[in-house]
């Protein structure tokens, strides 16, 4: 039995930041990393009400973070609730599509101080391949811990830099697609191919700083010119908006 290098009781089954760890460890070890974003975002206050946003294919996801947060910060009290959102649009949309629904979902849940987004590194990372692969890059300056829009929206993305292997001793991630052929190929790609590559879902985050450009004045995506991005600009002048 290999033991765990950290208590150095219990059996090794996990792997977090690099270092074999047994599941007890394995857990500490990721709400740690969450709480200190929590101290970094400087969003969170005694008693607030906050909600974990669940897209459709993100469920146990979203699960496992509600566990995290509110383990991450045990004396802050939060009011974490969860609100489901429904993400496919049509046939024909995709991942940017996807990134879009949600904000906007999230941007009209005014009752909620701080709005908790369920993506791990892995969904990044394989975002942040498409974006170069498309040349189109709205969204890459998600990838980031914590985010405050124009607005006052406030999003939190904790698992930012946290693997779905890392994730593994809170149950085994579930395979998961994003309805968008290209992506979902990337996304297997970077879970069957990359996935042993700790440092990787490190740092590629530093990677995304390199783009820049002026952004959607509501969702906050990366635009060419103008003040909104196509998909607000298509809700902005429409009679019937959806949000
Ligand atoms: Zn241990
Ligand atoms: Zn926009």
């Amino acid at each position: 039995m290999e033991l765990c290098q950290r208590c150095n009781k219990r059996e090794a089954k996990y792997i977090v930041g690099g270092r074999r760890l047994c599941e007890t460890c394995a857990r500490d070890e990721i709400v740690k990393r969450v709480r200190k974003e929590i101290h970094n975002s400087k969003m969170f206050s005694f008693k607030d009400k906050v909600v974990i946003i669940v897209p459709d294919n993100l469920n146990q996801l979203a699960e496992i973070l509600s566990q995290i947060v509110g383990k991450a910060c045990y004396t802050c009290k939060l009011q974490i609730d969860k609100v489901n959102i429904k993400t496919e649009i049509n046939t024909d949309s995709n991942i940017n599509d996807y990134i879009w629904k949600i904000i906007m979902y999230s941007k009209s849940l005014a009752d909620y101080k701080v709005k908790i987004l369920p993506f791990p590194s892995n969904f990044f990372l394989a975002y942040l391949l498409y974006s170069v692969s498309t040349k189109d890059y709205s969204y890459i300056n998600y990838v980031t811990s914590y985010k405050l829009l124009s607005d006052g929206t406030r999003f939190f993305i904790p698992l930012y830099s946290i693997s779905l292997l890392e994730l593994n001793a809170f149950g085994e991630i579930k395979e998961i697609s994003f309805n968008d052929e290209i992506f979902d190929a990337i996304f297997r790609w970077v879970n069957t191919q990359l996935a042993e590559n700790y440092e990787l879902f490190h740092t590629f985050i530093a990677s995304t700083s390199l783009f820049n450009s002026a952004r959607c004045k509501s969702c906050d995506a990366f635009i060419e010119s103008g003040e909104y991005c196509a998909r607000c600009k298509r809700t902005l002048t429409s009679p019937f908006p959806p949000y």
